[in-house]
């Protein structure tokens, strides 16, 4: 057939997941793979961009969990590649909350609020906690309750519920790895450590990429897929047949309409997606003639008291980072995330100036440059990352990222403990490459056990979705609460630090 490529495996997705599940794929002997890329980079949500004179991180920007008895692995990478990091103490952040005519809400008053808010998140989290046994699903943005709130209330449960909820419950990354958070901050970009990867893989030179397996700019379009193998078919009319498939797009592009799949896939994988949420999570950078923002020390993150929730809260400046830099950032989420997103940047620049000039008075400069991500309309993402509901179903867990024959499912949304996060993502790639080398190695048995027997099904199609008997045993379990942002993920900075 014209325009058919071969390989042994497929892996759909360069992002730290694909990339991770390539190169244990190489490690083990299968070289025979071609990674299809829907951009023209690898790196997915870690994405740096030039802007202000200086590298930026519009997805991920830092590593999450340092210092603890075990080594995160993203973190040992970093180590590794010499990758420039710089620690996030959020600890001051509770004395910069701003209101709107620029006055700082004494320390005692942002206190209170503060253990209020987690006293009430903790009751309703005891009252989830209660009806365990229930079916019911619930997201952390149900946790925000809906009672009427002063605009400081409103930024502390923003800054609770939408980017941090280690105060109120462990979550297995600061658990395991350590308390600290990391940004990068490297004009190489978070993604060298990708680069890096795959120069044990494939063929680079002076940090291109230049090997034929890696094709970007291939959107797949739809899988078949049957017991003998899948068939990808690409936007542009690319065909690419393989023994299995990896599939490491986002749980955004799973619960899209991108890819379809002949068969479909069964029902348990389809209603496994639409479970978990998608968080949408914006860093917006601004860029200034001069500062004009305390620079002292405790000053870098501070925080505007709205009377809409998560109207331009959580903000930080670069200059700790980036000396000189004279940019800002600020975070928003969700539906907010979604608003700006379908506004001009224009628009979203005066808003922000708006707010920054409530702030620090009518004087200060206006920005000279603006960027906006959109991740949510991105439909390589679709979204930020997974946000699994706070007490998951162990069959949702399974269900995630069981194989379907020979479709395989990688990336942080699979991820148990780590979903939302880049070492989520690379433990995924990991893990799922495991089981695929292990199901080769399976087939392989087979194969030559039915020596003389021709067709001998390898492989059920669609398998019903069961699980071990010791899985099943506690159908639910208390899942990590979802950390929903990466600032100042560690009990330190919920207790004493953010507020
Ligand atoms: C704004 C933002 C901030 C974040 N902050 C942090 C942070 O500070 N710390 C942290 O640890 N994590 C953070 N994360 C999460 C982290 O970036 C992700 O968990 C991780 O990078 C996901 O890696 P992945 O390989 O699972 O998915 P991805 O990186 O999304 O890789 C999937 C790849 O599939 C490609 N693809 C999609 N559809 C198709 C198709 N049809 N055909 C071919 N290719 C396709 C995509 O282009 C992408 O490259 C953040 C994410 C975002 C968006």
């Amino acid at each position: 057939m014209e325009n058919l490529t071969r390989s042994s495996v497929i892996i759909v997705g360069a992002g730290i997941s694909g990339i991770t599940a390539g190169k244990i794929l190489a490690e083990n002997g299968v070289n025979d793979i071609i990674i299809l890329e829907a951009a023209d980079k690898i790196g997915g949500r870690l994405m740096k961009e030039q802007f202000g004179g200086v590298t930026v991180e519009l997805g991920a920007g830092w590593i999450a969990g340092v210092g603890g008895d075990q080594i995160n692995p993203v973190w040992e990478l970093a180590k590794q590649t010499g990758l420039q990091t710089y620690f996030s103490d959020y600890s001051h952040a509770r004395f910069n909350i701003y209101d709107h005519n620029g006055k700082i809400f004494p320390s005692g008053i942002a206190d209170e609020t503060y253990k209020k808010a987690v006293d009430e998140a903790m009751q309703e989290l005891k009252r989830q906690e209660a009806n365990e046994g229930s079916e019911n699903l619930i997201s952390s943005e149900e946790l925000s309750l809906s009672t009427e709130k002063t605009p400081i209330e409103l930024a502390i449960d923003f800054i609770l519920h939408d980017f941090e909820m280690a105060e109120v419950e462990p979550i297995s990354t600061y658990v395991d790895f350590g308390e600290m958070e990391f940004l990068v901050a490297d004009e190489r970009g978070y993604d060298h450590l990708l680069y890096k990867m795959a120069e044990s893989f494939l063929y680079t030179s002076e940090g291109e990429i230049f090997d034929n397996r890696l094709k970007l700019n291939k959107v797949v379009r739809e899988v078949q897929h049957s017991r003998n193998g899948v068939l990808v078919t690409t936007e542009e009319g690319s065909l690419y047949e393989a023994n299995y498939l990896i599939l490491s797009t986002s749980i955004g592009v799973l619960q899209s309409d991108l890819i379809s799949f002949k068969p479909s896939l069964p029902r348990w994988k389809t209603e496994a997606f639409g479970n978990i949420d998608i968080m949408v999570y914006t860093k917006i950078f601004l860029k200034f003639p001069y500062k004009f923002w305390p620079c002292g020390p405790n000053k870098e993150f501070f925080i505007y008291a709205h009377e809409r929730r998560g109207y331009f809260t959580f903000w930080q400046h670069m200059e700790n980072a980036y000396p000189g830099s004279n940019l800002l950032v600020v975070t928003l989420t969700n539906e907010e995330s979604k608003r700006i997103e379908a506004q001009s940047d224009e628009e979203t620049l005066r808003e922000a100036m708006e707010v920054l000039r409530n702030m620090f008075g009518p004087d200060i400069p206006n920005a000279t440059d603006i960027i906006v991500p959109r991740w949510w309309n991105n439909r390589f993402q679709c979204g930020s990352y997974s946000n699994y509901p706070i007490y998951v179903n162990r069959q949702l867990v399974h269900d995630i990222k069981a194989p379907v024959g020979r479709v395989f499912f990688t990336g942080e949304h699979t991820s148990e403990k780590f979903n939302g996060y880049v070492h989520g993502g690379y433990l995924s790639g990991i893990d799922t490459s495991k089981a695929l080398l292990e199901e080769m190695r399976k087939e392989k048995e087979r194969r030559s056990e039915s020596q003389g027997f021709l067709l001998q099904p390898l492989i059920p199609l669609q398998g019903s979705s069961t699980m071990a008997p010791e899985d099943s045993a506690s159908n639910l379990h208390k899942c990590d609460i979802p950390r929903q942002h990466f600032l100042g993920n560690c009990k330190l900075s919920l207790s004493e630090a953010i507020l």
